[in-house]
């Protein structure tokens, strides 16, 4: 069963879907088909709130929006449970990239903990592995459609454990055999990306790529960590550095705005921002600012410059893909094509991938958008 895709949008007579997308901000274990859940379950006789897919689809997001952190936490419980074998990993991820091809991705990295999937018996490198073999799978049959699409693995560590040295190892030695960056995940608040500054700086040494969570959960002082202990290269959300600007006047459609050092760095170094639009609204990221698409401060980021990047973060529990981000900010802020594509570029831009590689990503973009 396909996860509603907003299938048909179209803006300027052109089907959003069709058009060339990279996706950065994409968890796996947020990303699986309702029937595959159903399926894995029975295989390993776990109990799930109903065994029927479209009624499993809803509990999810029901859980998603019921604005308790404690039940969101519970779908996670649920799709981690069916991905504690190698099976299981691989199907789960070979239909990751289907399901990104389908929705027009040509490029996407899918963040994961392999810690997460030690209930098994796996190793962390089996686990690598087997999630690795799925993305190949993926690759494959998509290409066996005639469209082309790549997708690395950011491998996460949780920050509210202490394996991160131990993770950020393990990302290093899969450079090259799929893993593309490293990220850690879990319980922003209270865990600043400092506590794993052992972890930050070997991945320094390393020369490897590096994204953080940081400005969801918590503010400024933890998107500070991410890029002083983090050494980020970009923001995992990193909505809350609008905390940072101060909306001085508005006349019209003249904004004042004026920026703390945080923002001013963040914005001239192009830092990209992996906003996850229906996500931040679900999680209370951008509770301060509202509690409709409208008041997201996506546009007022991408405004003022901010290298703004559009992303699904959940797409089961948010019921989401990028095409329905990318309509819903469309009808919300009035965006034209030109808009989407900048959003597209800016994330091609921000890739983990060598600079011949995005260029090239950047040609397919202009290619797709007619430019
Ligand atoms: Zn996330």
């Amino acid at each position: 069963m396909a996860i509603e895709q907003h299938g048909d949008a179209r803006i300027e007579g052109v089907s959003i879907r069709s058009l060339p997308k990279v996706s950065l901000h994409d968890h796996l274990d947020g990303a699986l088909r309702p029937q595959t859940i159903l399926e894995l379950a029975d295989e390993i006789d776990l109990d799930l709130p109903t065994d029927d897919a479209e009624d499993l689809a809803d509990w999810f997001e029901e859980q998603s929006d019921s604005g308790s952190l404690v039940e969101y936490l519970k779908t996670f419980d649920l799709t981690t449970a069916v991905m504690q074998s190698a099976d299981g990993l691989r199907r789960v991820a070979r239909e990751f990239v289907e399901d990104l091809a389908a929705d027009g991705v040509i490029y996407g990295e899918v963040r994961w903990a392999p810690e997460q999937h030690l209930a098994g018996g796996l190793t962390l490198e089996d686990a690598v592995e087997a999630v690795q073999e799925g993305l190949e799978e993926g690759e494959d049959a998509v290409s066996g459609t005639g469209r082309d699409i790549r997708v690395g693995q950011l491998i996460a560590a949780m920050r509210h454990t202490d394996r991160s040295l131990e993770i950020a190892e393990l990302a290093v030695a899969f450079r090259g055999r799929g893993a593309v960056g490293f990220d850690i995940a879990g319980p922003e608040d209270g865990f600043p990306p400092s506590n794993h500054r052992p972890a930050f700086d070997y991945l320094a040494s390393q020369f490897f790529p590096v994204t953080v969570h940081a400005g969801e959960a918590a503010g400024l002082a933890s998107i500070r960590s991410a890029l002083i202990d983090g050494r980020a290269l970009r923001l995992g959300h990193g909505v809350r550095i609008a905390e940072d600007l101060e909306v001085v006047q508005q006349k019209g459609d003249e904004v004042l705005v004026t920026f703390g050092d945080l923002a001013r760095w963040v914005r001239d170094r192009e830092i990209p921002l992996e906003l996850s639009p229906s996500s931040n609204m679900q999680t209370g990221a951008v509770a301060k600012w509202g509690t409709t698409l409208e008041d997201h401060p996506f546009d007022l980021l991408y405004q003022l410059g901010f290298a703004v990047t559009v992303n699904v973060d959940n797409r089961t529990m948010s019921r989401t893909s990028l095409t329905r981000e990318l309509s819903l900010l469309a009808e919300t802020f009035d965006y034209r094509l030109e808009d989407l594509e900048a959003f597209q570029l800016n994330a091609a831009a921000g890739a983990f991938l060598s600079v011949e590689e995005r260029e090239e990503l950047i040609e397919l973009i202009g290619e797709g958008f007619g430019g």
